[in-house]
């Protein structure tokens, strides 16, 4: 294959991990005398904010029920809150509502965020919950609502304008993007290090290091480099679950209403937190056609042009069309039927909203692990992998950590997130929440 370019570190995918291992490294680099950004060179088969981290929703929260998560996200959002000019992050907070039973999942939750130091209150009792909620929205009307987690920090961020931040600190220090080159394969040594990236228009001499940042594309990379499409897992009680599959989708289901984003504030004017709403009451339409009497979730934020937010994703079957992506801009056809009587169940102010939805590029595909947990490892001796189980717009921290592995040193926020943990039985604790990504 005719020589391309060279560098010892390149790293595939622009999105929000691929740009953000990149400016960190070039800082570490750079602190430490060993080179600066322009020993780095990203690769992306399209153009920055290409895949998914240009059409996140943007919530950043620590609402996790499992550990080793929420520890990681309070390391993110202290990233969101170094720059929030460059990274356009928003940080109005975040509230989790839930019913009775996901009450001992957030004060879990609660617990441990008020030990590592995540501001947050929790309200419990519906009374509590709705005098709470009303101080902050005097038209909150949900039922069924019986535990609230408020979370001080976090909120959102605007997708593409958070990465084109990353991509003026990447260039800032050096850094090198290729756009429009498609990864294609990887040439590997004997002692199984990668010596070259292979791409559409030429091989990439590897220097150092390696960095895989795909995205929803995760599975195709597993396949290049030669991994199994279905593992064993061992459970933490060590019995064993043959030929699960690695890698499945989602399909998100999100959009949004055109009206005008100053109705949606807080009691005294301010911005709203994002909030996420999961209950079992009875879901009508404005005009009284039940949607659903089954336990439904929706999140919902001010967004620039209106109130955009999302519900429970939809599980994709078959093939998996990711090129162009977004391949579903169309949601599920009663999503916003679903979606706007939720909006008006919760407040008064969205009632009738229904036909200011609009059809806007928005929702995609997700690609999930066997555990619907990141996976953050080593693959090859030099290639690290950061396949995040599309849990990762909000996780703008783990290219600091993955930095610091690159660089030799330790980073045991990420030690939870290794392959092994599918073998060893060290998985995360699974909650009570629908979705698959708390
Ligand atoms: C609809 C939706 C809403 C979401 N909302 C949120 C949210 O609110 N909060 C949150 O935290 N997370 C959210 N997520 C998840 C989040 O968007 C992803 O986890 C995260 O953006 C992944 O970032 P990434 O950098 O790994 O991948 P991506 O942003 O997908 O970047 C991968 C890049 O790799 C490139 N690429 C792929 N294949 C190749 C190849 N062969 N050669 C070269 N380049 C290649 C692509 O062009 C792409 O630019 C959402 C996801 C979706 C789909």
């Amino acid at each position: 294959m005719a020589h391309l370019d060279s560098s010892p570190y390149v790293l595939v995918g622009a999105g929000m991990h691929g740009l953000s291992t990149a400016y960190h490294l070039a800082l570490e680099l750079e602190r430490r005398g060993a080179g600066s950004g322009a020993d780095i060179l990203v690769v992306d088969k399209a153009t920055p904010g290409a895949g998914a981290s240009g059409i996140a929703c943007g919530v950043v929260r620590n609402n996790y029920f499992q550990p080793a998560m929420s520890e990681l996200m309070q390391a993110c959002v202290e990233v969101w809150e170094s720059d929030p000019a460059a990274y356009h992050y928003n940080g109005v907070g975040y509230l989790a509502l839930g019913p009775a039973a996901q009450e001992p999942d957030l004060t879990a939750v609660y617990e441990r965020q008020e030990r590592i130091g995540y501001r947050s209150t929790l309200v419990t009792g519906a009374d509590a919950v709705d005098a709470h909620m009303r101080s902050l929205f005097p038209d909150w009307r949900a039922r069924g609502v019986t535990v609230c987690l408020h979370e001080h920090q976090g909120g959102f961020a605007f997708n593409l304008d958070s990465v084109r931040g990353l991509v003026g600190k990447c260039e800032s220090t050096g850094v090198r993007i290729l756009t429009g080159l498609e990864v294609t394969g990887f040439e590997e040594g004997a002692d199984g290090a990668v010596r070259g990236v292979e791409t559409a228009g030429g091989r990439i001499e590897v220097g150092e290091q390696v960095v895989l940042a795909p995205g929803p594309w995760a599975a195709r990379f597993w396949s290049m480099l030669g991994l199994p499409a279905s593992i064993d897992i061992t459970t933490p009680s060590g019995e064993v679950v043959r030929d699960q599959p690695m890698w499945t989708y989602w399909n998100l289901q999100e959009g949004e209403i055109a009206v005008d984003p100053l109705m949606f504030a807080t009691a005294d004017g301010g911005p709203p937190p994002v909030i996420h709403l999961d209950t079992d009451a009875r879901l009508s339409t404005d005009d009284g056609r039940l949607v659903t009497d089954e336990l439904w979730g929706i999140y919902f934020k001010r967004d620039r042009h209106g109130v955009q937010g999302g519900a429970s994703p939809l599980t994709v079957e078959g093939d998996v069309e990711l090129d162009p992506y977004p391949s579903t801009t169309d949601v599920d056809p009663g999503f916003a039927d679903m979606w706007c009587a939720a909006l008006s169940h919760a407040m008064a102010r969205f009632e009738g909203c229904r036909p200011t939805y609009r059809d806007v590029r928005s929702g995609g595909v997700g690609a999930f692990t066997a555990d619907n947990f990141p996976v953050f490892d080593f693959l090859r001796p030099n290639l690290y992998a950061i396949l995040d189980s599309n849990h990762g717009y909000k996780m703008i921290g783990v290219g600091r950590e993955v930095a610091k592995v690159l660089l030799g040193e330790p980073a045991p926020l990420l030690e939870p997130f290794r392959f092994e943990r599918f073998a060893t039985g060290d998985l995360h604790p699974v909650s009570s929440s629908p979705y698959p990504w708390s």
